[in-house]
């Protein structure tokens, strides 16, 4: 049975709440006996009016990020649309779950405020964007050092001159990085020519103990890449947004942003719990364009007037187009993190500040940690602390018990025993696909039309940032309407 979007599909109230279970992108985590819920998006909720009375023109796969900035655009153009996501929320990578009143990002996520596509398409305000410290405290040689910005905090920046955490010329070569990423657009640094990070870093001059003290642990924090193999067109690109903008986090948590982004659209648009099992190719007779159709997992087949712009993570965009017009795939492989969270009571613990701590010294798991309630005290209920311990790769082979003693054993020798064995173990999540590997040779610049009518948006399109996922949404509606315009569909 074919049906032009006219099947009644598992739709998803605001109200939705959940026990959390795993996605299929490889979320994995321990339910403890604590009440738990996902703090929900909000699509509107559909009302009862059939889908055979609703006609639309686009069908936009995915609703993470770049699906749901394409869905903005659509809207925006006014042209119909539905925006299909398989799991039981909005935000893709981008969710927040909450465990004990705690709220509990799904990996560690920072918002940059000055991504440029963000600041048009979000309100900060209303995000209630709480700062982290422009700078880091670096755990090395069984000491805290501090790295700080500069122009925001003058004073800790003269300070930390003469620390270990590099030279005192390594601290004027980043002056000097941060002035060459500034007087470079956008455009030019994703587009510029390319080398790893770590070559980067080497042919600028940084010395090893700057590398591997500070760049390793924070940049290999952002990509997941404690190597630091990845492209040096995002290194400058991040560089010079946290140069211009804040560290922060919204104050309900990171699945803020994608909430704040479907409450923009209209009733009854995204369809929740709905997974696409494959797309169907009509064959064309000679002149004649089709778009293509969509099989849920039901076995129901939807069809769209104008096009599908699929939205998915990568790695399912190979499933959904295998063998369709995609160059032949050799994709190198993901990057992978570990998020492990721990509550303690908030006068207990050892510092107040919002700020980042790296591990600098070469050894151990941890790549980074922070007290999440120290930057949001939403994060927590009144009186507790929450900690949140990030690690690189996905430790398959370590258990979540044995990963959990090793962290607490590492973080008493950061800040003493008798202050970290008492923390209690929340949740661990292990992210399998966190990010699509964006090492040399990349083409942060690619295609957004398969053919009329078929289109392509997601991180692995642009850069692997929520800025990125964002610009690449609205590419394809782009792309989409320059096909339209030359009556292509
Ligand atoms: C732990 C972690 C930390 C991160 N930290 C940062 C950070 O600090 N700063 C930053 O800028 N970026 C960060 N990122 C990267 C950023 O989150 C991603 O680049 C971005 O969110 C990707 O958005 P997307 O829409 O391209 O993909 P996704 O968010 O993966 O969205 C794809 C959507 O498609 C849905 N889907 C998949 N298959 C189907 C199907 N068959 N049918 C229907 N729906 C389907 C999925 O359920 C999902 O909702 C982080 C990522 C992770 C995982």
């Amino acid at each position: 049975m074919t049906l032009t979007l006219a099947h009644p599909l598992p739709f998803c109230s605001s109200s939705h709440v959940s026990h959390s279970s795993p996605t299929n992108f490889s979320i994995r985590f321990k339910l403890q006996a604590s009440s738990s819920q996902q703090l929900s998006s909000n699509p509107k909720s559909p009302s009862s009016q059939s889908l055979s009375q609703r006609k639309t023109g686009v069908i936009v796969i995915g609703a993470g990020l770049a699906g749901l900035a394409a869905a903005n655009r659509l809207n925006s153009e006014n042209i119909p649309f539905l925006l299909l996501e398989a799991s039981d929320g909005v935000g893709g990578r981008v969710r927040t779950d909450i465990v004990d009143g705690f709220l509990l990002d799904r990996g560690f996520q920072i918002f940059i405020t000055a991504y440029p596509e963000a600041q048009k398409l979000l309100d900060y305000q209303a995000l209630d964007l709480q700062r982290f410290y422009s700078g880091a405290r670096i755990y090395f040689n069984g000491q805290f050092h501090t790295v700080a910005d500069p122009i925001r905090h003058f004073w800790d920046s003269i300070k930390s001159l003469t620390n270990p955490i590099g030279s005192i010329i390594d601290k004027l070569l980043i002056g000097s990085t941060r002035i060459q990423v500034l007087t470079k657009s956008d455009d030019e640094l994703l587009s510029s020519n390319e080398v790893t990070t770590i070559d980067l870093l080497r042919n600028i001059g940084f010395s090893d103990s700057i590398i591997c003290r500070f760049f390793r642990p924070f940049f290999g924090g952002i990509f997941f890449d404690r190597e630091l193999q990845t492209t040096s067109r995002l290194f400058n690109f991040i560089f010079k947004c946290l140069a211009l903008g804040d560290n922060t986090l919204p104050a309900k948590g990171i699945v803020a942003i994608p909430n704040q982004l479907v409450a923009k659209l209209p009733p009854d648009s995204v369809l929740l719990n709905t997974r696409v099992a494959s797309i169907e190719f009509h064959e064309p007779s000679s002149g004649e364009i089709t778009t293509p159709r969509v099989r849920l997992e039901n076995g129901e087949i939807l069809e769209s007037e104008i096009g599908v712009i699929l939205a998915v993570e990568e790695p399912e965009v190979d499933k959904l187009l295998a063998g369709r017009k995609m160059e032949p795939i050799q994709r190198k492989p993901p990057r992978s993190t570990v998020c492990v969270y721990f509550s303690a009571d908030r006068d207990s613990i050892p510092v107040q500040d919002p700020v980042l701590f790296l591990n600098g010294s070469g050894e151990g798991i941890i790549n980074n940690m922070f007290f999440a309630t120290n930057v949001a005290p939403s994060y927590g209920p009144p009186g507790k602390a929450l900690m949140s311990v990030s690690l690189i790769g996905l430790l398959e082979d370590v258990s979540d018990e044995d990963l959990t003693s090793q962290i607490v054993q590492e973080l008493s020798g950061w800040f003493g025993g008798s202050i970290v064995k008492p923390w209690k173990y929340l949740r661990t999540y292990r992210i399998g696909f966190a990010q699509p590997n964006q090492c040399p040779p990349t083409d942060l610049k690619k295609n957004y039309r398969v053919e009329p009518g078929l289109y392509l948006c997601g991180d692995y399109m642009t850069n692997a940032t929520f800025d990125g996922a964002l610009v690449s949404g609205r590419k394809a509606v782009e792309a989409l309407l320059r096909d339209r315009v030359l009556n292509k569909v």
